[in-house]
């Protein structure tokens, strides 16, 4: 398979840093895809932040990528909705600035007035308020999309609610499920395959959630390749339904693989 590796997507946190530290070996790593020309893409479910903001995370790491090589969960939902909508028509948002950014961007107009669309990503900012807009608009016939799935965020005091969260909240309050466009769902894989320009036979999923990164790149038919540096266990494979392709310590040990 290696031999025909010619794209990546990069889960980030958990493969290319941990909190606030690099991998080890991360300007290595990508010192190698540039001098073998495999193309890639870092791809988060995290919907709150701009492309720019992890740009200047990896700057401080001491690797230097344009912004078009980070997609985000809000950017793909931006991709999805530019498929069935017009620029102009009213979207109502829960979310942070990376979802703003990503919408305005594709030419929404983020309003509740006539919002045909209710989107949902990670909020801090969450009130009572915006939870009965949005189940207004649905129960109206809106339609209900969520950025991503997770249920959980990991926060210095613990697991804090993430977006899935929210989802759920809205989905009690309406009965209805949301379209999810991050991962495992493929909208964001489709999204970073069409960046790349690369098929799925040539392409591998690199991530650290067996639940979300590899049981995702299994759905596009991707070749999955699960890294030890985060937050999956050794342990887990044993009792996970869902298989990698390749288990590999951590980044240092991809390097090594695609060296070798
Ligand atoms: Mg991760």
């Amino acid at each position: 398979m290696k031999n025909r590796i010619r794209a990546l997507i990069l889960d980030m946190d958990g493969v290319l840093w941990r909190g606030e530290e690099p991998a080890p070996g991360l300007v290595d790593f990508f010192a190698l895809l540039h001098e073998r020309g495999i193309r890639y893409i870092m791809a988060t479910n995290n919907a709150s932040k701009t492309p720019e903001q992890y740009v200047d995370q990896l700057a401080r790491f001491g690797v230097h990528v344009p912004p078009e090589t980070v997609l985000t969960s809000a950017q793909a939902t931006a991709s999805f909705l530019r498929r069935q909508a017009p620029p102009g028509t009213p979207v109502y948002i829960i979310g942070e600035e990376g979802l703003r950014r990503a919408l305005t961007e594709a030419g929404f107009v983020l309003s509740a007035d006539g919002a045909r669309y209710v989107v949902v990503g990670w909020d801090r900012g969450l009130t009572f308020e915006k939870l009965a807009q949005a189940t207004l608009l649905i129960r109206a016939g809106a339609a209900f999309i969520g950025t991503n799935p997770d249920r959980t965020w990991p926060g210095e005091r613990g697991l804090l609610p993430g977006n899935g969260a929210i989802l759920a909240a809205l989905e009690t309050a309406t009965d209805t499920r949301p379209i999810i466009i991050g991962k495992p769902e493929t909208p964001l894989f489709e999204e970073a395959l069409a960046r790349l320009g690369a098929s799925p036979e040539e392409t591998a999923m690199v991530g650290d959630r067996l639940e979300t990164d590899i049981l995702g790149g299994q759905r596009m038919g991707l070749f999955t390749i699960l890294l030890l540096s985060g937050v999956a266990r050794r342990e887990d494979l044993e009792t996970s339904p869902v298989r990698p392709d390749l288990v590999l310590e951590d980044l240092a040990a991809l390097t090594a693989w695609l060296k070798g």
